[in-house]
Order: structure tokens, then C-alpha cells, then sequence
């Protein structure tokens, strides 16, 4: 072990970002990514003008980008803080809600960087599993005492948990913070951002990363009542507090200004994902019901890892977690019909021949 590393850092548990190669060598299905460019407003905003303007801070409270989310979701401005990817909005929570005598509870299977969060920050975790159908049971989380964490719809298995139960959670304890992870709920499930009008514990947390084509652009936000919004702004203010760089508050405001490119694209998404898990049933996988931008699927005949290692010989990157329960499953983002057909085309001679 490195004699440099503090005790503290000892006890990390650092994320594995999906494989990100530098050439465009591969058909690329592995994390989530949207498959269509920014939107051309977002390319206009980012001028010469503006680059020109890199010698100074960009804006710490995020005025513009704030404003036009809020209006978005029929909020206000104090209702949002934004932050460099959804990742460091979920650092903000875990640090403002969580820590001595306030644990955080998530699930067995579901965004593996809530475990990370948790030991960066030396939190006590409750990891409570999913039933046998992957599903969420939110009777085991009812008597939880401390700040619940649930990514709805869940990755990687794709499936929403019903707004229902999250209402449930958040009546149960007003003294305790639900957050719900939205990263994947444009494309289905119910976001829960209607409940923030009735509801001061519930924190819904967004990003752009996979509905509105900037994920290298670094865009989340959290939305929720002003104490929630206050405390996530208090450790933003001590952590990082020119969090947003200049080009991703202009790009992030462009991108939520063009809703018909952001609904077009999630219709696209939503109508190659049908495509897809019609096609690998057909090749006979097992597909979890996917309201998500990627499906989670087996094959009875080959493992996940032998799944992931060769479509990636031949040129086609997923996700493969090797860890219990979910071994089997491969995850693929749903891209552009022509990625899915290469997917498709490869998977369906492999299986024949074993
Ligand atoms: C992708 C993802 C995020 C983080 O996305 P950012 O790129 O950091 O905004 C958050 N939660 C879940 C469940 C995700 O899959």
C-alpha cells in the first residue's frame, strides 16, 4: 500500500468509469451516452466571443443556467443548484445529508458510485438488496433513519421504481432526505419533480448527460425546496464554488432551451430501445423492462463476460459488471439504429455458433 495515501483515502472505494477510448475504433454502447450531437443552439451559443472570454471566472451561482431549468420544470431559481456533472451534485447531498448519526441507505444493485460517495466521506451505509426481479421494495426502507438514495429509473437494470413508493418514503419520516436519482427518467418512469410542491425532504437530481447530449459538457443539477437547496449550496461554497465552467453554463443553457431537439431525441431513444429488446428476445435473451437509454439483458447461453469480451474483439463496447447477481447481464445503451444493428448482427452470428 502507498505510504502516501492518509487512513482516510485508504478506505476509498473508487468508481470504474466505463472504458472510454481514444479513437472511434468501436461501436461505442457502454456508457449511456447519447448517440446524436448537441443540439445546434448549443453549438451556436458556444462562440468565438464567448471563448474569448475564458480569462474570466464564470458565474458561481449559475444565474442563467439555474433560470432556464427552473423554468423548465415550472420552479424557481432557488429551487436549483447545478453542478459539474449530476456526480458532484450527488457528492454535494451525500456531504450536506449524510454523516454522523444520519447513515445512508441504497440499494445492492444500482449506481455503483453511491458506494464510493459513501467512503469518501466515511459514511455509514446500509446496502439493502433488490427483490429477486431486480424491483424495489420501499417497505424494506420504511424505517431506515437516515437519508435514502434511489436511482429511478435504476442503472444498471433499467427498471423506474413507482412515484407511489418514493411519496410513501417521504411521508413516512419528514425528517429524513429521499433523494431520487433522475438520470435516466426522460426517457421513461415518473419523475417525481411534481412532488416537490408538497414535499421539503425530497431532493430530485438531473443531468444532461444522457438525454441532452452533454455528457463531456458536465452538466447536473439538483432540484428540491430552499433548505435542501441551501445545504447543497453551503458545501458548494466550500468545496468548489466556480463548480460549472464557463462553456458548460452556456452549452447546459442551450441545451435546455431546445426542448423539440430534446423531445426528438428522446423519442428516437425510446423507439430504438423497443427495436432493441425486441430483436435480443428474438435472439433469446432475457431483457429486463428497460424505462432507461440502455437495456440490461442475458443470454441463456453465454455469460456476461464472456458476452462483453467478445463483442468488444469485435469492435462493439458494453458494460459488464462482474459482481454478484448480475454477472450474466450485459448493459447496452440504446444508440443510433445503425449501432444497434451492428450490435445486433454481431450477437446473432456468435450465438449461432456456440
Ligand atoms: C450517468 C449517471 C449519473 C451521473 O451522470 P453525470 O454525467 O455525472 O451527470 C448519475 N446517476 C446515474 C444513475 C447515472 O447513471
Amino acid at each position: 500500500m502507498n505510504n502516501f495515501l492518509s487512513a482516510e483515502a485508504r478506505s476509498l472505494a473508487p468508481y470504474t468509469p466505463g472504458e472510454q477510448p481514444r479513437d472511434q475504433q468501436y461501436v461505442k454502447l457502454n456508457t449511456n451516452e447519447s448517440p446524436f450531437p448537441p443540439s445546434r443552439r448549443v453549438l451556436k451559443a458556444l462562440s468565438r466571443a464567448e471563448l474569448l472570454k475564458l480569462n474570466l471566472y464564470s458565474d458561481p451561482a449559475c444565474t442563467q443556467l439555474n433560470a432556464a431549468i427552473a423554468a423548465h420544470y415550472g420552479l424557481r431559481p432557488e429551487n436549483v443548484v447545478s453542478g459539474n456533472g449530476s456526480d458532484e451534485i450527488l457528492a454535494f447531498a451525500f456531504r450536506a445529508f449524510c454523516g454522523t448519526g444520519r447513515p445512508v441507505a441504497y440499494a445492492d444493485v444500482t449506481y455503483s458510485f453511491y458506494q464510493a460517495q459513501a467512503a469518501l466521506f466515511g459514511l455509514e451505509a446500509r446496502v439493502i438488496p433488490l427483490r429477486e426481479d431486480f424491483t424495489l421494495n420501499a417497505d424494506d426502507y420504511m424505517d431506515f433513519p437516515g437519508t435514502i438514495v434511489i436511482a429511478s429509473p435504476n442503472a444498471p437494470t433499467g427498471i423506474a421504481v413507482p412515484r407511489e413508493d418514493v411519496q410513501r418514503l417521504l411521508e413516512a419520516d419528514p425528517n429524513r432526505v429521499v433523494i431520487v436519482d433522475e438520470a435516466y427518467v426522460d426517457f421513461g418512469g415518473e419523475s417525481c419533480v411534481p412532488m416537490l410542491f408538497r414535499y421539503d425532504n425530497l431532493l430530485v437530481v438531473q443531468t444532461m448527460s444522457k438525454s441532452r447530449q452533454l455528457a463531456g459538457g458536465r452538466v447536473g443539477f439538483a432540484l428540491g425546496g430552499e433548505a435542501l437547496i441551501g445545504a447543497l449550496n453551503r458545501v458548494k461554497y466550500s468545496f468548489n464554488p466556480y463548480n460549472v465552467n464557463r462553456l458548460s453554463l452556456i452549452a447546459g443553457t442551450a441545451a435546455m432551451e431546445d426542448e423539440a431537439y430534446f423531445q426528438s431525441c428522446c423519442g428516437t431513444i425510446r423507439e430504438n430501445r423497443a427495436w432493441l429488446t425486441e430483436e435480443l428476445e428474438g435472439l433469446g435473451f432475457t431483457v429486463l423492462p428497460s424505462s432507461a437509454n440502455f437495456v440490461f439483458a442475458k443470454s441463456g447461453r453465454l455469460g456476461g463476460g464472456e458476452l462483453y469480451r467478445r463483442l468488444k474483439e469485435n469492435g462493439i463496447l458494453v458494460r459488464w459488471f462482474d459482481k454478484d447477481r448480475i454477472r450474466d447481464f450485459i448493459r447496452i445503451t440504446v444508440g443510433s439504429m445503425e449501432q444497434l444493428a451492428a450490435l445486433t448482427d454481431e450477437l446473432a452470428q456468435m450465438l449461432e455458433e456456440v
